[in-house]
């Protein structure tokens, strides 16, 4: 299957990290989840969870120069060579550029832009019941939820506009069970 270098687009619990556990499996390729990395650097309690801690806890986004930086490392393993799922990064305009370059200096540049969609009451209902389930600090209070919404739309949006017009951009309903939206996203690699 060619064309795997994927980078997952949506607000918080459009349901990126679930459908990215089981797209990982179909392209056989890493899942490179920023919060992922962050929550890990936190529970170890690393300098780089440390500088994160405070800006994930509010739900807006950590430093540029963190975040670009953390990426960038991880983007130098081997394992990205056959292709990798990125899920959470880019964030916004710049982060869009940064991944650009990288990219093109490993040669590896982005295949699709999956972008995920759900309206805001169906985001804040997901991250309610996810609250309960997982445990997420952040998915607990409705103020930094609103906040992390704000943020999305405010900042993560604009890299759509970004992406667009360079045909990138494939636009999922994320409505729906896992596997309905499993199935669209499917559509796309065929
Ligand atoms: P997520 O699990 O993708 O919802 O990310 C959880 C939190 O990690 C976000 O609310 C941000 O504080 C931080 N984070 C994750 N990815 C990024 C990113 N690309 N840029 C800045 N902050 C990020």
């Amino acid at each position: 299957m060619a064309s795997k270098n994927v980078g997952l687009f949506g607000p918080p619990g459009a349901g990126k990290g679930t459908q990215a556990a089981r797209l990982r499996e179909l392209l056989n390729v890493p899942h490179i989840s920023t919060g992922d990395m962050f929550r890990e650097n936190l529970k170890n309690g690393t300098d780089l969870g440390k500088k994160a801690q405070e800006y994930m806890n509010k739900g807006g986004l950590v430093p540029d120069e963190v975040t670009i930086a953390m990426v960038r490392e991880r983007l130098t393993r081997d394992d990205v060579k056959g292709g990798f799922l990125l899920d959470g990064f880019p964030r916004n305009v710049p982060q869009a550029e940064a991944l650009d370059k990288m990219l093109a200096e490993i040669g590896h540049p982005l295949d699709h832009v999956i972008n995920i969609s759900i309206p805001d009451d169906e985001v804040k209902a997901r991250l309610a019941r996810r609250a309960t389930i997982e445990g997420r600090a952040d998915d607990a209070m409705p103020a930094t939820v609103q906040y992390r919404l704000d943020t999305y739309k405010m900042q993560s949006e604009s890299c759509l506009i970004y992406y667009r017009p360079k045909g990138l951009v494939r636009d999922i309903d994320g409505l729906g069970t896992i596997d309905e939206v499993f199935t669209r996203i499917v559509r796309v690699f065929i």
